[in-house]
């Protein structure tokens, strides 16, 4: 799951982004309004959920979220606001905010509201993909290889859901680490080799060979 923080007092965003990642996360961060509607205009593909804090500068939270949603953008947004008011309330719901936090709140009310606004969608678009003898339940995120159920981590299971999503395509290495890593994150790391490297181990175990092909030079592929 990849995390977009939107605040402007960078000691919180960073904060919030370290726990975030602790969490099994990934999370980028921007610090002003106007920046927050470029990225995610440009990028809004990649996150599945935005955090937006409402005072920014440059462009405040509430004309972030109304210019993404006048763009047809609809991505998940957890906006997160000083004060409570009936008013502020009202207004969140009719510029297309998911839900809303008060501040100060405590980090652990922050992902409870991220797991449930993820929880949504995910309970209407769960589906189960099958490749060959592997399968993956995309709702409870079990993935099995004949009999076998393979114990992946989080990201293990995050590159394979990908790959099964587009089975007998090349997904390119840039395209695997856009939607899995760090807006920043460095395209010649070898992290995505070993996770690869494991989960052929982890269906090796489970006497799956030669499905998780690399293409040289561009990316991998499953076929059967
Ligand atoms: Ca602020």
């Amino acid at each position: 799951m990849k995390v977009l923080i939107v605040e402007d007092e960078v000691k919180l965003a960073t904060a919030l982004a370290r726990g975030l990642v602790l969490t099994g996360y990934t999370a980028d961060m921007v610090h002003d309004g106007q920046s927050a509607l470029e990225r995610i205009v440009a990028h809004h593909t990649e996150y599945d959920i935005v955090i937006l804090d409402l005072m920014l500068p440059k462009m405040d939270g509430a004309e972030v979220c109304l210019a993404l949603r006048e763009r047809g953008i609809i991505i998940p947004i957890l906006v997160l606001t000083a004060k409570q008011t009936v008013d502020n309330k009202v207004s969140l719901l009719t510029i297309g905010a998911d839900d809303y936090l008060v501040k100060p709140f405590a980090f652990a009310e922050l992902v409870a509201r991220l797991r449930a606004i993820l929880r949504r969608p995910r309970e209407v678009s769960s589906e189960v993909l099958q490749i060959g003898s592997i399968m993956i339940d995309t709702g409870t995120l079990v993935v099995t290889a004949g009999d076998t159920v393979l114990e992946l981590t989080r990201k293990e299971y995050a590159v394979l859901e990908c790959l099964l999503r587009h089975a007998g395509e090349v997904v390119s290495r840039e395209e695997l680490l856009a939607k899995l890593w760090d807006h920043n994150f460095d395209s010649f790391s070898n992290v995505l080799d070993v996770h690869v490297k494991n989960i052929r181990k982890k269906l090796s175990g489970a006497n799956v060979e030669g499905v998780l092909q690399t293409v040289r030079g561009v990316g991998y592929r499953i076929c059967v």
